[in-house]
């Protein structure tokens, strides 16, 4: 695919679209830090409105203001708990075959790392799951803490001596600078990628929106969604964004989009390039392991919840 075998950069799937997540394949659910947040909040605290976004800030930030909705609907949510798709194993086909750069998600839910992908071949703009840090000492605590801290039922509290902070999964909450790593990626590897797959985006919400512009002009760029988005017409939004995808337009020597799910259009490039049958056997073996491994942590928890209602003479 590539002289340089490494020069490949895949942004990561978006859940605008339905991304990734195939029912058919029990995909996983592919959850946005805003929407997650603003789901939560409108569940635990009652209401029927969405609350704005300064007051999702304020819940969610602000030291000893009320961290329990935040953690209810984090137990719920918990990424573990769900499976990569297939589209997750093709990008960690590419890594394993030495051709991806880096993968760029707005996702946070880890997903990628399941699939067993490199930890430095992702960019997680919205920040993840796997680490979390005290919001008063910033001291960091990883995701095995996390679990077990929060499905013990309680609000994760920070172990160091003298401080007793909220300590809260890195995710980028709404409003939130985005990750220093993003910053410092993008501007090293876009100018160096030589194949840029775009996944399951609207992208409607920047910087994504505009990063696809990053690339060098020589670079193709093959769009795999639902719908095709992405061509920006406005003369001044394309000034500050750059001008997008040209599909449809005479001078387009470049811009591919292929319309379907995440899932199916990887399954269809893999076809294309050999692949197909790799990639199918990849996920049916990778899922029987989680379906192992997802089973022995269940019967794990259960022993360990009789464990404590015998304890507490079945008062709990
Ligand atoms: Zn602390």
């Amino acid at each position: 695919m590539s002289k340089e075998q490494k020069d490949k950069d895949i942004p990561g799937s978006d859940e605008a679209t339905g991304g990734s997540t195939d029912e058919s394949t029990k995909g996983g659910s592919l959850i946005d830090a805003t929407d997650f947040l603003t789901a939560l909040l409108s569940q635990q605290l009652q209401v029927s409105d969405k609350p704005p976004p300064e007051k999702l800030l304020d819940e969610l930030t602000i030291e000893g203001e009320n961290p329990e909705p935040f953690f209810t609907l984090a137990r719920e949510l918990w990424p573990g708990e769900f499976k990569p798709t297939p589209c997750h194993y093709f990008i960690r086909m590419l890594h394993d075959k030495g051709l991806l750069l880096r993968q760029y998600t707005q996702n946070i839910d880890s997903l990628e790392i399941n699939a067993g992908l490199d930890p430095d071949k992702i960019v997680e703009a919205h920040g993840t799951f796997r680490t979390s840090h005290c919001r008063k000492c910033r001291e960091m605590y990883d995701q095995d803490w996390m679990k077990k801290t929060i499905f013990s039922g309680g609000i994760p509290t920070c172990e160091k001596d003298n401080c007793d902070g909220v300590v809260k999964p890195d995710i980028v909450f709404f409003g939130e600078s985005l990750p220093h790593r993003f910053l410092e990626c993008v501007e090293k590897d876009f100018e160096k990628c030589d194949l840029l797959i775009i996944l399951g985006t609207s992208l409607v919400v920047h910087p994504f929106a505009s990063i696809v512009n990053r690339v060098p002009e020589t670079t193709p760029r093959l769009y795999i969604n639902l719908e095709k988005t992405g061509v920006i017409s406005d003369p001044i939004m394309s000034m500050i964004f750059g001008s997008g995808f040209k599909f449809d337009q005479e001078d387009n020597y470049r811009d591919v989009f292929w319309e379907g799910t995440c899932d199916d259009g990887c399954y269809h490039l893999a076809d294309e390039v050999g692949w197909g049958k790799e990639l199918r056997k990849l996920v049916e073996a990778e899922h029987k392991k989680l379906d192992a491994k997802f089973a022995k942590e269940k019967a794990e928890l259960a022993k360990e919840n009789s464990k404590q209602k015998q304890e507490t003479g079945g008062k709990l």
